[in-house]
């Protein structure tokens, strides 16, 4: 059939793709959330299985709710601490359980404000999480990584040339934003309107996190929780490279703010610059879309797209875009290529940039041009990565 779009992925297709891609996650499983010595670590524990801790050495559920309080709202990590538990519970949860955090193995600061910390878990694997301040006022970003590098390989990005080397569990996802409130002092979380520093999360930084899911999802549902955390879904913005059958659930269970990293506009040259595209290609990719749910034009879909110069970034294909965002409540962010050791491209050119925004622009759709920040630091989207290798823990 002339003109006809590829075929939309079928639901029993979905459903099995699914199964595949949460098979595949669990090979690459964290470590166990337990230290040498049997203490167990209280943080990425679900609300549930926190409470079966409790009850597993007696204690009643409104134990649970108390301890989710001092770890999520106060941030607290030393059980002698928690005032509102009676002083012998204090000392025996002391002797079985621990609220861990990741040991900081690096922190800078960019000359932006930006900051980075290279951050080490306990089997000396490592990842990068970036904070980035609102540059006209007091709150900004914290930029949260899914995986110890990407079983993806975009051919812009730094950490696409990293293997996979592990999943994050939930309780490293989740250790990352704590850490970064670790360093600003922001404890306790502030609640509903009170301004906050670290007012958003964007889930943008190393890894892709819908293969990724379970543990992602685990970890924003702590960071949602209104008695914890308290950060809602419309500050919490995920980033994909396209895994179109992961693409639903995520918005039916989670509902957080969805972008999409785009790229180009033809199969061609995406399957070469965003090589899951062989795999989902742009079409079934928009229809996931449009059938993300609460996508509207308050909650609008943001598409990413890296501005590379003589590669995507013509008229042309800024015109070819909006034909294909149509129906669609859609954003535009371009993002100039930040460069990294050896990359392949260059960033486009500020005019070109400014000419492929106009036409978006005109179209209805915001097209900010985003400003690279960090980058003094390799902080920067697409310039994190770390030494961590498959089987070779913390080996440089
Ligand atoms: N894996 C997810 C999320 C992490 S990447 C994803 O790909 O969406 C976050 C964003 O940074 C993506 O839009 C990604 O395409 C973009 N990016 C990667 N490398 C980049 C680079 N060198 N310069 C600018 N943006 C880059
Ligand atoms: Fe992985 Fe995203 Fe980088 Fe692609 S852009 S290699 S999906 S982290």
């Amino acid at each position: 059939m002339p003109g006809a779009r590829a075929a939309p992925v079928s639901a029993e297709l979905t459903a099995a793709e699914r199964e595949r891609i949460l098979a595949k996650a669990a090979l690459f499983t964290p470590p166990p959330a337990t230290l040498p010595d049997g203490r167990r670590d209280l943080v990425g524990l679900s609300r549930a299985e926190l409470e079966a801790e409790m009850a597993a050495i007696g204690e009643k559920p409104f134990r649970a709710k108390q301890l989710w309080h001092w770890i999520y709202h106060q941030g607290e990590r030393d059980f002698a601490r928690m005032t509102s538990i009676a002083g012998a519970l204090r000392a025996r949860l002391a002797e079985r359980f621990v609220i861990g955090r990741p040991e900081v193995a690096t922190e800078q600061t960019g000359r932006d404000g930006t900051r980075k910390w290279l951050l080490q878990w306990r089997d000396g694997q490592q990842v990068e999480t970036v904070y980035i301040p609102d540059s006209d006022e007091d709150r900004g970003a914290v930029c949260i990584s899914t995986q110890v590098g990407c079983t993806l390989s975009c051919r812009f990005c730094h950490t696409g040339t990293q293997r996979l080397v592990r999943n994050l569990g939930a309780a490293e996802i989740v250790g990352q934003f704590m850490a970064a409130r670790d360093s600003y002092g922001e404890w306790p979380s502030p609640k509903d309107d009170v301004p906050r520093r670290l007012s958003t999360i964007v889930v943008m930084g190393m890894g892709e996190p819908l293969y990724n899911y379970e543990e992602t999802a685990k970890a924003l549902r702590i960071v949602m929780d209104g008695e914890g955390i308290g950060l809602s879904r419309r500050r919490i913005t995920l980033s994909t490279s396209g895994v179109v059958p992961m693409m639903d659930r995520c918005g039916r269970e989670l509902g957080v703010n969805l972008a999409v990293s785009l790229h180009a506009v033809t199969d061609d040259l995406r399957n070469e610059i965003v090589p899951l595209n062989r795999k989902y290609p742009i079409a079934a990719l928009l229809d996931a879309c449009r059938r993300y749910p609460g996508a509207s034009n308050a909650r609008r879909i943001t598409f990413e797209y890296v501005m590379l110069r003589g590669v995507n970034d013509s008229e042309a294909e800024a015109h070819e875009l909006v034909r294909l965002l149509r129906g669609i409540p859609a954003k535009v962010n371009l993002i100039p290529f930040n460069p990294w050791p050896g990359s392949p491209y260059r960033t486009s050119t500020y005019e070109q940039t400014a000419r492929f925004a106009a036409i978006v622009n005109a179209a209805g759709y915001s097209s900010p041009i985003r400003r690279p920040r960090g980058r003094d630091i390799l902080a920067a989207c697409g310039q994190l990565k770390t030494e961590s290798a498959r089987g070779r823990p913390g080996a440089a």
